[in-house]
């Protein structure tokens, strides 16, 4: 295969990644320079070198939802902003394997297991520290699918049973470059996120940390934020763009992003993080009209967050397999072999919607 944009800087930086070259904070900020086609084609070059051509899908189930002492800015889940969700306790196990089984059958590879607050504690909360051990055991013995989870901070001792219980990936998203962080959160630092990332893959687990663009960062943020996860090291890359919910800080800021920016945010992560997946979750459908999402997979993405958000509703997973078609590309099926035609016709219909708060609900594009 050439790998050959056109454009010199753009070329340059694709060589030297194929090369096996990492590239760095400069190489970043010279490549969101430069024209988005040039870079779409890079991204989309760099996934099929490293790649094997799949899109690999994940879900996830809002295992407790709202009131959060944190005041992260952008999330409809902290007790600090009116935003009107439904609140509700811990779903427990069986619930939350009947979410795992429909987003088995939807298509999903991995499933995580995600509660809304500063960290699930072992020591404060003893009897839901139990529930979420019971609920990861259930999913991973009744389904075909790889166990993830985004429970907040973690101590040592809680990692490490996190990973003997089987945990795949452990979710813990750095949200925007570690300069912006203390502008969209106060509660909080930049360094203690990094730190319960640090735990978990010390504890064995692989990291699943991402970012929310479109919160009014600056190019060079976005950059930072990739090379923090460089230094980070993880193996998936989720991907959020702001869907404002009205109540929280961000939405009072009215904060804006193209569809440009988001296509060459993207292609220069997958060239910043080849040996990762780049995974379009939250927002991309508020952000992005209709004949367009599938545009961020043409420039590199290789994964994809299928179904509902937080507290947002997502579009349905026969959606998502038709953007991953029109992108020329194939659904992910190591884990779960499932039937995409299937899948388009059960959701063509529209009728098969969640009420009961199994589907993550979410209202923020990002997770904990
Ligand atoms: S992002 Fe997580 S920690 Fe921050 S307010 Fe929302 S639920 Fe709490």
């Amino acid at each position: 295969m050439v790998y050959e944009t056109g454009n010199e800087t753009v070329d340059d930086a694709l060589e030297r990644v194929v090369a096996g070259e990492q590239l760095d904070r400069t190489d970043g900020i010279a490549l969101l320079a430069q024209p988005v086609d040039a870079l779409a084609a890079a991204g989309a070059a760099v996934r099929d070198h490293f790649g094997d051509g799949t899109v690999d899908a994940c879900s996830i189930v809002n295992a407790k939802a709202g009131n959060c002492a944190e005041d992260c800015g952008f999330c409809a889940q902290s007790v600090h902003f009116d935003t009107g969700i439904d609140t509700y306790g811990f779903l427990g196990p069986e619930k939350i394997l009947e979410a795992a089984k429909r987003a088995e059958r939807d298509g999903a590879q991995r499933f995580g297991i995600v509660v809304a607050e500063k960290g699930v504690s072992k020591k404060n909360r003893p009897e839901e520290w139990e529930e979420v051990l019971e609920s990861i055991r259930l999913v991973r013995d009744e389904c075909d699918l790889e166990v993830d989870a985004s429970l907040g901070i973690l101590t040592e001792e809680e990692a490490a049973i996190l990973a003997e219980e089987g945990i795949n990936h452990y979710n813990h998203n750095i949200e925007t470059s570690p300069r912006y962080f203390p502008e969209i959160v106060g509660s909080h630092s930049f360094e203690d996120r990094v730190e319960t990332l640090e735990v978990a893959k010390a504890a064995g687990m692989d990291l699943c940390a991402g970012v929310i663009l479109g919160m009014g960062e600056t190019p060079t943020d976005r950059v930072e934020a990739a090379i923090a996860l460089q230094d980070i090291g993880v193996s998936s890359l989720p991907v959020n763009v702001l869907n404002p919910v009205a109540g929280t800080p961000l939405a009072e800021r009215g904060v804006e992003i193209s569809t440009e920016e988001i296509v060459e945010t993207v292609a220069v992560y997958k060239l910043l993080h080849p040996d990762a997946r780049v995974r379009l979750t939250g927002g991309r459908e508020v952000n992005l009209e209709p004949d367009e999402q599938h545009l961020p997979l043409e420039a590199g993405a290789d994964g994809i967050l299928t179904g509902d958000y937080l507290t947002t509703e997502g579009q349905s997973p026969g959606d998502d397999l038709e953007i991953v078609e029109r992108a020329g590309l194939e659904p992910n099926m190591d884990t779960n072999e499932f039937d995409p035609e299937a899948v388009k016709a059960r959701h063509s219909d529209a009728t098969e919607s969640s009420t009961d708060g199994t589907a993550s609900t979410g209202a923020e594009p990002s997770d904990d």
